[in-house]
């Protein structure tokens, strides 16, 4: 059952953003990062929590393609739904506002979101460092940096592996260019 509601998820998140691309220059396709958090989280728990992988696969559903709480409840259970709302920033907000609120809600995360936000945080510096936005300048990433940094300190104390597996990116920080 677990396998089919993976299933699941996967198809619809690839479906949902089937047009859009990650921003960097390779522009790779959205789904290559949802794999990727997926599969940090899935390896973080040992393969132990599909409720985490379902919701890694949908985290930015609701942020980037309008998708519906009601409707990823009605699909995939109001766990899941509830845990992907945890990790969906308020769109009504400026993004400064929103980029602090991020760093001030994140100690008061459930563990489990703290887990999904420290594996897109940490997908997101391996692809900044990958394939940079183009328009982005050094102190941009920089600052991306150091503000997905100020996130993930407020998350820690939940999987040293992916802690770990953040820290490993942020240290590479100084080949940023
Ligand atoms: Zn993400």
């Amino acid at each position: 059952l677990n396998i089919l509601r993976i299933a699941r998820a996967l198809d619809f998140a690839a479906r949902k953003h089937a047009g859009q691309r990650r921003k960097g220059e390779a522009a790779e396709p959205y789904i290559n990062h949802l794999a990727e958090v997926a599969l940090l989280v899935a390896e973080a728990s040992r393969g132990a929590d599909p409720d985490l992988v379902i919701a890694a696969y949908l985290h930015d559903t609701i942020e980037d393609q309008g998708v519906r709480r009601e409707e990823l409840e009605a699909l995939f259970g109001a766990y899941v739904a509830r845990l992907v709302s945890e990790v969906t920033d308020d769109k009504n907000l400026d993004k400064a506002v929103r980029k602090e609120l991020q760093v001030q809600h994140a100690p008061h995360k459930s563990a489990r979101a703290r887990m999904l936000k420290i594996a897109d945080k940490a997908s997101n510096l391996r692809s900044i460092l990958a394939s940079p936005p183009a328009d982005w300048s050094i102190d941009r990433k920089r600052e991306y940096f150091e503000w997905a940094a100020k996130v993930v300190a407020g998350c820690r104390g939940v999987s040293p592996w992916l802690e770990a597996g953040f820290d490993e990116a942020y240290a590479r920080r100084a080949e940023l260019a």
